[in-house]
């Protein structure tokens, strides 16, 4: 048993009991941690508004080993959620954030450069003079780089030898990226995109670039990356994201 601390972003709260909760955190220093937070749902509880789904708060938990839940001790709000006072499809968008890192990332496998990604999402998406559609292909490419789930973008998903440029390129949903023509036949779920596609993805997916800023060409092309990442997310998870079905641009594919 040993006392722990660090900065999270509440991903999900579920009813435990009358008065407690389970809280499910992404936290900087430890990746998913789940929580028992006693008191919770009580009016003058503990934790006042600190445990509101994707508030950032600092929290002090006890990890027990074993099967047994961890217990939150202490939860300090640092910045609660302002999307729903600028436009519901924003608050959609935040809650598709939690949805992928619920789905996508583990219990104690920490990735605190996800977490500052997370946190810098959700400060962005609350400011309406900021884009929210490139940011949200932004944030995905950003969570698949840090979780492993990159698609491949330069190389052959199957060979590993770089793709030639092409006016249209093979994307394998399975196969996890761009194929060449070579490893091309016999794959299934194999999409073909142009190439102005390839270069929008390789810019977003670019840690370092931030192209997602001021790349226009991504509005030309949206209705073709959508589909294409929609997908992708479908083939990862196993199953459709709950939360495409409530953002425009996300549900139209
Ligand atoms: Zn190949």
């Amino acid at each position: 048993m040993s006392d722990e601390k660090t900065d999270a972003i509440v991903i999900r709260c579920v009813d435990f009991s009358e008065t407690s909760s389970i809280v499910t955190f992404f936290t900087k220093d430890f990746g998913k941690v789940t929580a028992l937070a006693k008191g919770a749902r009580r009016k003058k509880g503990p934790f006042e508004s600190a445990l509101d789904l994707l508030a950032t708060c600092r929290i002090v938990f006890l990890h027990k080993s074993g099967d047994v839940l961890d217990l939150l001790t202490e939860a300090k709000l640092q910045h609660r959620l302002r999307a729903s006072e600028v436009d519901i499809s924003r608050l959609y968008a935040s809650y598709y954030v939690a949805e992928l890192l619920q789905s996508l990332t583990d219990e104690f496998d920490p990735h605190p450069e996800l977490f500052g990604t997370t946190h810098e999402f959700l400060r962005l998406n609350e400011n309406p003079k900021v884009d929210y559609e490139p940011l949200i292909l932004r944030y995905e490419l950003m969570l698949l780089r840090e979780t492993g789930h990159l698609p491949s973008l330069y190389k052959c998903a199957g060979c590993g030898k770089t793709v030639a440029s092409a006016p249209r390129t093979a994307f394998g949903l399975l196969a996890g990226g761009i194929i060449c023509d070579s490893c091309r036949h016999g794959q299934r779920r194999i999409v073909s995109i142009r190439e102005e596609v390839l270069l929008i993805l390789r810019y977003f997916a670019d840690p370092e670039g931030d192209a997602w800023r001021t790349d226009d060409r991504y509005r030309d092309r949206e209705k073709e990356i959508r589909p294409i990442m929609n997908q992708y997310f479908v083939e990862l998870m196993g199953k459709r994201p709950k939360l495409h079905g409530y953002i425009p641009i996300l549900g139209k594919s």
